[in-house]
């Protein structure tokens, strides 16, 4: 399928950064540096940023995204939020399973299927991230760990829901590390997941599904990561911190 007829998707993650205040302040340097973007503009902002980030995003082109969701819609789960929360919001996106959420606080391929069912029946469009970690990639288990990822964290959601479905593909050791993935190491992955989603559904299928590339992505090395067949994205971390840096990433994604 002919790439520019797929969503491109260029999501900031800003992960455990940022004051309400603050979030106004970055969100405010943003908007008129995307303004004129061709891709879809996410920025998934800590809970408390929310209800900041919806009110300046409004009218505007970026959409907002939460962290994290549970599977529940309510209950005793202290500290946790519900999909139901963030739909009644306003939040039209959430990113589920994020690697530091797998290696710092428990989560796993089970509780990323719950969670990504859960925000589907909520009407939340899920970034599901998925990656393998270096010692795998050393081992060459890589596609071995994504196609286990993709095939458990996506059990039981249907065909049309997949289409809602964002895949972010982030191999863990390069997030945060300043260790980009080669365009053509992001390429095999993006199209080996490509792939797997058109065996379990079917091509069509697969060709629909927006699938990011995440992990250290930035200004410098956005456009040729972008330029590859199935990257249709990025979701990004440090760099979406940066008003320019983010908007330069944008406008990769733009071309
Ligand atoms: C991320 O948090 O998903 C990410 C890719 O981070 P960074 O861009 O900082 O590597």
């Amino acid at each position: 399928m002919d790439k520019s007829k797929r969503k491109a998707i260029i999501a900031g993650n800003w992960k455990m950064n940022k004051t309400p205040a603050e979030a106004k302040e970055l969100l405010t340097a943003i908007t008129p540096l995307v303004k004129d973007a061709d891709c879809e503009v996410i920025a998934c902002v800590p809970f408390v940023d929310l209800q900041t980030a919806l009110e300046v995003a409004e009218g505007t082109n970026i959409k907002i995204g939460a962290e994290n969701c549970h599977w529940e819609e309510s209950g005793a789960f202290t500290g946790e939020i519900s999909a139901k929360m963030l739909t009644s919001m306003g939040v039209e996106y959430v990113v589920l399973g994020h690697s530091e959420r797998r290696q710092y606080f428990g989560e796993t391929d089970e509780t990323v299927n719950k969670r990504t069912k859960a925000a589907l029946a909520a009407g939340l469009k899920p970034i599901v991230c998925v990656g393998e970690l270096l010692w795998e990639r050393e081992c060459d288990i890589t596609e071995e760990v994504i196609a286990r990822q993709i095939k458990l964290d996506l059990f039981d959601v249907s065909k049309e829901d997949v289409k809602k479905t964002v895949i972010a593909y982030e191999p863990v050791w390069a997030i945060g590390t300043g260790k980009t993935a080669t365009a053509d190491q992001a390429e095999e992955v993006c199209a080996f997941i490509r792939a797997t989603i058109a065996k379990l559904y079917d091509q069509k299928t697969a060709d629909a599904v927006t699938i990011q590339y995440g992990g250290s992505m930035n200004d410098a090395n956005a456009d040729e990561l972008l330029s590859k067949t199935n990257v249709d994205g990025g979701l990004i971390g440090g760099a979406s911190l940066v008003a320019e840096k983010f908007a330069a990433i944008v406008k990769a994604a733009s071309k």
